[in-house]
């Protein structure tokens, strides 16, 4: 099979080895560095993306799995914003079709003035989206409220207001998104760390030194653009570029819980425009269970797997069951799960006022580094368009035009009616339908309360360079994020399944059960 090739470690590394000078090198493999990876090579720009852990282990598959323009910032009066990330929710659902779905949103109101004006300030959401509209939003009765939102408190309920957006699968689409630049010709190699930068003897940075974190071996790789797409981990690149680099980066924190579908049983997801501080909060099917989130909490560190506070829980438990007559109980939460928004970056000599309207930054250093920072999952592409157009302003690459608003994403189908939980596998579906019927054993379910299968599991190892139980169980198949406790009792199968496709001894599977361990526990509530 020809993916059994491209997507194999091996080839990939010989790739690195086999090239030494590239065009853009990008570090970071999360929904940034991998809609500029994507870019650059559909340009024909020569590519290599390094991510140090796996493709979305930082905030990329920690998102609140929404597709959308942001009602939120059309509140705040952030037109431009809003309409820009409407039009790339239109192109996600064109080109990713497998992952990205239309999902409807009740805003429940208590009182008639919120009514008008949510309905009046959704019908601009409407109006921004144009052409790329995922559907009308109307003013329904509290009769219908309640018939839709079946576990919605009665009380003071006056009505609502219902709007579409879009919903997705925010890791399969990063991992989906390093086969499509794979496919289109570039090296994308995740557990491959950038260790330090290189210099020309005019300052200039001409590459980096990077190491492959299952053999240790190091590569010195040149390229002739550098660009820094790290999130959270921004200033660290930074300081390898210039020591003495203030930070412009600085983390705040939002968590999910996910609980069971039969808190909020329907199809609708809830959105509630203001919570006690301030907030919006979510209630979202995913996955045939609900994410609750999220928080935003300022933190003055970072890492890649950051710790919800106990606020922050007793927050979200508490805004909920303000709205849900289900009762919501630590014991009912599934996972738990946080991530970080790089936030403030500041200005620099090259940026113009268009650029600091909208919500991503590009800063270029005096070494002519490439960073990009914040911005969300949705505007990816854009992000990565304006990098690449930053590149080629600064007279770093030939000019050659953006092809993405055309690009399909792997595995990109007409969306069909949802019948299994495998359609997000989109046209790789049938391939692991025919694993099974070739081995009915790999047909058998991880665990008797989740439907994913163990082929599933060869799936990914074989096809979707997962390497560590980690890259299977947290971003491949969800399980992680779904159901942590269930995660914990499928460790050992998986285990066995990783070991025996890379060919590994049993030491190396008695490690990797106690490192998935010991972060799976930290999604247990
Ligand atoms: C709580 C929360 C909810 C959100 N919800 C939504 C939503 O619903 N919809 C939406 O559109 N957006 C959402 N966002 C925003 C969106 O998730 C982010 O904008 C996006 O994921 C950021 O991607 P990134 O690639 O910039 O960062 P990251 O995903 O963090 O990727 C950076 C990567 O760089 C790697 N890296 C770091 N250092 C090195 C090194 N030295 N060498 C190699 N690799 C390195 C890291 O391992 C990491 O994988 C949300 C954000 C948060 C925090």
């Amino acid at each position: 099979m020809k993916e059994h090739t491209i997507f194999k470690r091996e080839t990939l590394v010989k790739q690195l080895e086999e090239n030494s000078n590239w065009d853009v090198i990008v570090i970071g493999g999360g929904a940034t560095g991998l809609g500029v990876a994507l870019d650059s090579i559909t340009r024909g720009y020569k590519t290599l993306l390094l991510e140090q852990v796996d493709f979305a282990k930082g905030t990329s598959s920690r998102s609140t799995k929404l597709v959308h323009g942001g009602v939120r910032y059309l509140a705040q009066g952030n037109i431009d914003l809003v309409k820009e990330a409407l039009y790339e929710r239109g192109l996600l659902l064109k080109n990713a079709s497998h992952l990205v779905s239309n999902q409807s949103f009740i805003i429940p109101n208590y009182n008639w003035w919120d009514n008008l004006k949510y309905t009046i300030g959704l019908k601009i959401y409407d109006a921004l989206a144009g052409k790329l509209s995922f559907g009308k939003s109307t003013r329904i009765s509290k009769k219908e409220t309640l018939k839709r939102l079946s576990t919605i408190k009665n009380g003071k309920l006056k009505g609502g207001v219902v709007y579409h957006d879009g919903q997705f699968d925010d890791s399969r689409l990063a991992v989906n998104i390093a086969q499509t630049c794979i496919e289109h010709g570039a090296t994308a190699l995740n557990h491959f760390k950038v260790k330090q930068l290189l210099k020309n003897d005019r300052g200039a940075v001409n590459g980096v030194v990077a190491e492959d974190a299952e053999t240790r071996k190091t590569y010195a790789l040149n390229a002739k653009v550098i660009i820094n797409a790290t999130g959270v981990f921004t200033d660290e690149i930074l300081k390898m570029d210039n020591a003495e680099a203030k930070d412009i980066v600085r983390p705040s924190q939002g968590i999910h819980l996910v609980i069971d579908k039969s808190f909020l049983p329907g199809n609708d997801a809830i959105m509630i425009p203001k919570t006690n501080d301030g907030r919006v909060l979510f209630l979202v099917p995913w996955h045939n269970k609900i994410v609750v989130g999220t928080t935003d909490t300022l933190l003055d560190s970072h890492s890649l797997e950051p710790k919800a506070l106990d606020a922050e829980v007793d927050f979200i438990i508490a805004t909920a069951n303000n709205y849900l007559t289900k009762t919501l109980a630590k014991e009912d939460v599934l996972s738990i799960f946080a991530g970080l928004r790089p936030l403030a970056a500041p200005k620099d000599k090259s940026e113009k006022t268009k650029e600091i309207s909208r919500s991503h930054k590009i800063i270029v250093s005096d070494s002519d580094l490439i960073t990009i920072t914040g911005g969300k999952w949705t505007t990816y592409r854009r992000m990565a368009q304006d990098t690449i157009n930053k590149a080629i302003f600064i007279g770093k690459l030939p000019k050659l035009a953006c092809e993405t608003k055309a690009i399909k994403i792997h595995g990109a189908i007409i969306p069909i009616e949802i019948k299994s939980h495998q359609n997000v596998y989109g046209s790789d579906e049938k391939l692991i339908q025919n694993l099974i019927k070739e081995q009915p054993e790999l047909g058998v379910q991880l665990h008797k309360s989740l439907p994913f299968t163990k082929a599933e599991v060869v799936w990914a190892i074989r096809n979707e360079m997962a390497r560590t139980i980690e890259d299977v169980l947290a971003r491949r198949v969800r399980t992680l994020f779904l159901d942590a406790k269930a995660t914990l009792e499928i460790i050992p199968i998986v285990a066995k399944i990783l070991s025996e496709e890379l060919n590994k001894d049993t030491i190396w599977e008695q490690q990797q059960i106690e490192e998935f361990k010991s972060i799976a526990n930290q999604y247990v509530l």
